[in-house]
């Protein structure tokens, strides 16, 4: 069961992955969260280095879809300025939705990573629906409620998996 929660990467910012590299691995698509992974939670607008990092990747030829449990109005003002798809009360980590954006994106499993900052919600949902999960350090340390529990119960699996020594990222 533990083995769900584990990300098959992890990297400090979104910023860190980049095109070439993805391209090398047959990527064609990225399944990303908002909150805390693009920008902090609690910041409206997309920043310029989250414009440049869409782009680089539209040049590049791969998709990006967001997908968030947050509510529409805060994933629609984000991400419609960027002019990419997104899934908004997506309900994470069902598999549902990162499921059906694979299929909107027409890319198989194997061509997709899915990004995100909470084991608990984008890395158990990747994992359980079959794709290649990153884990980005979140972009601040606070919180909305709901996330502040699943914090709790991450920062135990976290510390469960550095004992068993199957991470060996600092924080
Ligand atoms: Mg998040």
């Amino acid at each position: 069961m533990l083995k769900y929660f584990l990300p098959n990467q992890h990297v400090k910012t979104v910023f860190d992955i980049q095109p070439e590299t993805l391209k090398e691995r047959g990527i064609k698509g990225i399944i990303t969260d908002l909150d805390n992974t693009l920008v902090a939670w609690d910041v409206k607008d997309a920043t310029s280095e989250v414009l440049q990092w869409f782009k680089i990747m539209k040049d590049h030829d791969i998709k990006v879809t967001i997908i968030s449990n947050n509510n529409q109005e805060r994933v629609e003002i984000f991400s419609e300025p960027l002019g990419t798809p997104f899934v908004y009360s997506a309900r994470k980590p069902l598999s549902k939705a990162f499921k059906t954006v694979a299929r909107e994106m027409e890319l198989k499993k194997e061509e997709v990573v899915v990004i995100g900052d909470q084991l608990l919600t984008d890395v158990l949902g990747g994992n359980l629906a079959g794709f290649y999960t990153v884990l980005v350090v979140p972009i601040v340390k606070t919180d909305g409620k709901i996330t502040k529990i699943n914090r709790s119960i991450e920062r135990r699996i976290l510390n469960y998996m550095r004992r068993k020594g199957k991470i060996s990222w600092e924080e």
